[in-house]
């Protein structure tokens, strides 16, 4: 029996399990990727995480893991089956093992959401990404299509004109909801063609004559644009599927927060962090503040029910 198991190994679990080592609690962190890092793996640089001005995405996860095993944390890669939260005793299986714990974090995270228009899945992996660090270098003088106005498709848009002729930048509305600062970035690159107002219908990126079909909701037009890949990056789905028959969740199926100043879930000792839990604001700084707080209540909890 550990006293605390962290699901999820991205800035979240990892900054709870930088926490949980160093309270001493016996604490086991599963993860079911090769690398820790969760999606900061997937983001080429970061530059709003206190301490550095810039840093690549694996490089900081990297640290974080460094960091963690450092003070005793131990981590397995080892995907989950199935979970039975129940406060007293929690329980996770994998292919090859049962974890039982007195407590628990989950920072299971969030994934990319997808457009669900035709050629999408077809094309996946052949084409269609949601990964620019990923796939950028494959398309080296090529034309891509990104979609998507937040943060994370400026910010891959951006990365992308490193390798790519040209990016178009295709957004829903006429202003894009990104930071300004990158937005400003977007602005000033020669490389990026914003296109407005725009929602793809259709991707088809076969043999020859590879396209997006995109339609102007102001005008009312349709039109082929001619590219070589779509990068899809329209915002993320919590993933809840081990716990959400257990864990009570908000309408979009992100963990809902029982009091303000907790992270404690409806479920007494167990805990979540980072983006699976309802908030306004994603960002790698504050999943790994949550870890930090889900970590320290955790320990408080034991050390009341001990
Ligand atoms: P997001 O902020 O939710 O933005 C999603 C974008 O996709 C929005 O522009 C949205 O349009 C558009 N969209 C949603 N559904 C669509 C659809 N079906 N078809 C076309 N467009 C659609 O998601 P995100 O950019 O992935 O960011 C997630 C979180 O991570 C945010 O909190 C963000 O600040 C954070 N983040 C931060 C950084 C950074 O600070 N460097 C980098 C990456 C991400 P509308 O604008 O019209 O709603």
């Amino acid at each position: 029996m550990y006293d605390l198991i962290i699901l999820g190994g991205g800035p979240a679990g990892l900054s709870a399990g930088i926490y949980a080592a160093r309270y001493k609690l016996d604490t086991i962190l599963l993860e079911k990727e090769y690398f820790s890092g969760g999606q900061v793996l997937n983001t080429w640089v970061v530059e709003n995480y206190p301490g550095f001005k810039e840093i690549k995405g694996d490089e900081l996860a990297k640290r974080m893991e460094e960091q963690a095993e450092h003070f005793g944390l131990e981590i397995k890669q080892e995907t989950v089956k199935e979970v039975t939260l129940k406060g007293e005793e929690n329980i996770f299986k994998t292919a090859k093992n049962e974890y039982k714990a007195k407590t628990a974090i989950i920072a299971t995270g969030s994934k990319p959401r997808m457009l669900n228009i035709p050629g999408e899945k077809e094309f996946y992996g052949k084409g269609v990404s949601y990964c620019g660090t990923c796939d950028a270098p494959f398309y080296k003088d090529k034309v891509v299509a990104v979609i998507g106005g937040g943060n994370t498709a400026v910010d891959e848009a951006l990365y992308l004109t490193k390798y790519t002729k040209k990016v178009y930048l295709i957004h829903r509305r006429d202003e894009l909801r990104a930071d300004k600062i990158l937005q400003d970035k977007a602005f000033e690159n020669p490389k990026i063609e914003l296109i407005w107002n725009s929602v793809a219908k259709e991707i088809d990126l076969g043999e020859d004559d590879k396209h997006v079909f995109i339609h102007n909701k102001k005008t009312e037009q349709d039109k082929k644009l001619a590219v070589d890949g779509v990068f899809v990056f329209i915002g993320y789905k919590p993933n809840n599927e081990l716990f959400k028959d257990q864990v009570e969740l908000n309408q979009y199926g992100f963990i809902r927060k029982q009091k303000m100043n907790s992270l404690e879930t409806n479920i007494p000792g167990v805990f979540a962090a980072g983006d699976i839990l309802e908030k306004e604001l994603r960002q790698i700084v504050i999943a790994a503040g949550d870890g930090a707080k889900a970590a320290f209540e955790a320990n408080e909890y034991i050390t009341k029910h001990n």
